[in-house]
């Protein structure tokens, strides 16, 4: 039986928004994007969106207290008890622990994290690519640069604390959707 209470970590344009989608058809498991999230709480003017606005559009962290509010609300949802896919979340030490407390104090396990890796310059020519589709503020090459950077410094290290807790799977993320798409499944399998 596949994993159902994953998380997919990786840089800004590894594919995760999209594998998480591939997974939630597959499984019929939630995705929970807390970049997806914000970007509704700013189009919709909430209270969320004004404290998220700026941070988002300069490609810098929504600080800990706001995103952990909103993963935490969305996790204790009853549609999220048969399963889940964290995409985005968590992305400091601060949210990776204040994570862990949650699913403890929810008796759940995290099943698996997936961490794609893929090289940086590819990297930066998808999100210039998806900036003239889809026309994200915050996927001009200033932003993106700056994404980059907050990756390699506070969400990469996340990587040796799903290590720590035996549940990581490091996977190439180049090549075609479903190329990486079946990589992920035998990690999710095995
Ligand atoms: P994403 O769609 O996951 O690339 O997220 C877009 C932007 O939303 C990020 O560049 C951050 O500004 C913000 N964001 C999303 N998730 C988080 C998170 N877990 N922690 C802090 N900021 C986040």
């Amino acid at each position: 039986m596949s994993a159902r209470r994953l998380l997919l970590l990786g840089p800004p344009g590894a594919g995760k928004g999209t594998q998480a989608e591939r997974l939630v058809a597959q499984l019929g498991i939630v995705q929970i994007s807390t970049g997806d999230m914000l970007r509704a709480a700013v189009k919709g003017g909430t209270q969320v969106g004004l404290e998220a606005k700026a941070c988002m559009e300069r490609g810098d962290l929504v600080p800990d207290a706001v995103v952990i509010g909103v993963a935490e609300e969305r996790l204790r949802q009853p549609d999220a008890a048969k399963g889940f896919i964290l995409d985005g979340f968590p992305r400091t030490a601060a949210q990776a622990a204040a994570l862990d407390a949650l699913l403890a104090r929810l008796g759940v396990r995290l099943e698996r994290c997936v961490a794609l890796q893929v090289d940086e310059d590819e990297l930066v020519k998808r999100l210039l690519r998806r900036a003239e589709i889809e026309g994200r503020s915050d996927d001009n090459e200033t932003a993106i640069r700056n994404r980059m950077r907050v990756y390699r410094e506070q969400t990469q290290p996340l990587i040796d604390h799903y290590r720590k807790l035996g549940v990581l799977a490091e996977l190439k993320g180049d090549g075609s959707v479903e190329e990486v798409g079946a990589r992920i499944q035998g990690a999710l399998a095995s």
